[in-house]
């Protein structure tokens, strides 16, 4: 259970005004206190805590010297002397052991090839395609490793034109079938996704592995690859183990498995079909493979820009979804801090991101009339 609270920091008695709000610092103790007692309690996984009507929106944020990270964030330390984050200090400390868990291309492709060997599958992989940035600079590798490839899209009726553009002009350049999916109550899931997480990602990506995992198992397809970055396979994967201490890649790539199970079968949304289809097809993600910059990709894609060109309708942190900017404004509103922070700032950990570009893209604001429209 995810849980948000509110406290009301606007004083009881009008004429109590300015005087008696706390300072800034006095704000963020009361969250981190109300925040931290929540924590404890046993039926509570997750809590944000934000002040409203005090002084803080006027205040900077606290933010890590080094990644930048807003010191908001649910859980994490600034060191009082260095002004280093916990996230960095972890880091710090176990760099060796998260490392371990990336590993290089050749290893991808070999595990493709072989899965897709002992299936007998007409096709390697199955490439979830968004039309962005990051999953069309995978499409580009895959094609360049001789792997056969599959494409599919998820349209949660958002996708920017211009996206949906870029992935008929590509496929057909590569000369690769690509399906595209669509959900009839997808915006159902997107207020649920919204209520339950304060975010639009989690529904659609509940939606667009729900639908990928079908469509490889009617295919006889082994493996689906992800375009998901180093920075977001720490945060949606890894990070908790991490809290745990738990640091071996082995034994988090297997209780991996076991959550993947699980996830597909929990939830009112929509199964998956079958048991089967979770158990045959493996999700496997091509940046746990390949240790690429932004700039790599960017590269490119400028080399190849004949085929891609840039959304101009999708807001900063996406480069194919118009929906993203609803839930960057309501997590915002309702926790806080920007829903991309975590993800982001690995990036920077893990050298794939300039400081300054992080930033850039963390305080761009969102286009409210446009959000304000779609909500
Ligand atoms: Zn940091």
């Amino acid at each position: 259970m995810a849980q948000t609270v509110t406290q009301e920091g606007a004083p009881q008695d009008p004429a109590a005004a300015d005087s008696d709000l706390p300072s800034a610092e006095g704000i963020r103790l009361i969250e981190r206190q109300v925040e931290t007692a929540l924590a404890e309690h046993p039926d509570v996984l997750d809590a944000a805590v934000v002040f409203r009507g005090g002084t803080l929106e006027d205040a900077p944020p606290e933010l890590c010297v080094r990644c930048g990270m807003d010191g908001r964030y649910p859980g994490l330390e600034l060191d009082a002397d260095s002004g280093v984050c916990s996230l960095c200090t972890m880091y710090d400390e176990h760099r060796e052991e998260i490392h371990g868990y990336f590993g290089d291309v050749d290893a991808f492709t070999a595990r493709v090839r072989e899965r897709a060997a002992a299936a007998g599958s007409d096709y390697d992989c199955l490439l979830l395609f968004s039309g962005g940035k990051d999953s069309t600079y995978v499409l580009h590798q895959l094609v360049r490793l001789g792997l056969r490839v599959m494409t599919f899209t998820f349209d949660n009726g958002f996708i920017s034109r211009t996206a949906l553009e870029n992935v008929e002009t590509i496929t057909k350049a590569l000369g690769i079938e690509h399906v595209t999916s669509t959900r009839a109550d997808q915006n159902r899931i997107f207020v649920q996704s919204l209520k339950e997480h304060k975010s639009v990602c989690n529904g659609c990506f509940r939606s667009l592995l729900d639908l990928a995992n079908q469509l490889a198992y009617e295919r006889g397809i082994p493996s689906i690859v992800t375009g998901l970055s180093r920075g977001q396979i720490i945060d949606e994967r890894l990070l908790w183990f991490y809290r745990q201490g738990d640091f071996d890649a082995e034994r988090i790539e297997e209780q991996l498995a076991v959550g993947r199970q699980i996830y597909h079968r929990v939830g009112d949304q929509i199964g998956s079909g079958s048991d089967q289809a979770v158990d045959e097809v493996e999700v496997v993600d091509y940046y746990r493979y390949s240790d690429v910059t932004k700039d790599d990709i960017r590269a490119l894609l400028a080399e190849t820009s004949q085929l891609w060109s840039a959304p101009k309708d999708t807001g900063f942190c996406s480069s194919n979804c118009m929906i993203n900017d609803v839930g960057v404004y309501v997590h915002k509103l309702e926790r806080g801090f920007h829903n991309y922070e975590s993800p982001t700032r690995w990036e920077v950990r893990l050298g794939h991101l300039a400081r300054a570009e992080a930033d850039a893209e963390l305080r761009t604001p969102v286009n409210i009339h446009r959000v304000k429209s779609m909500l």
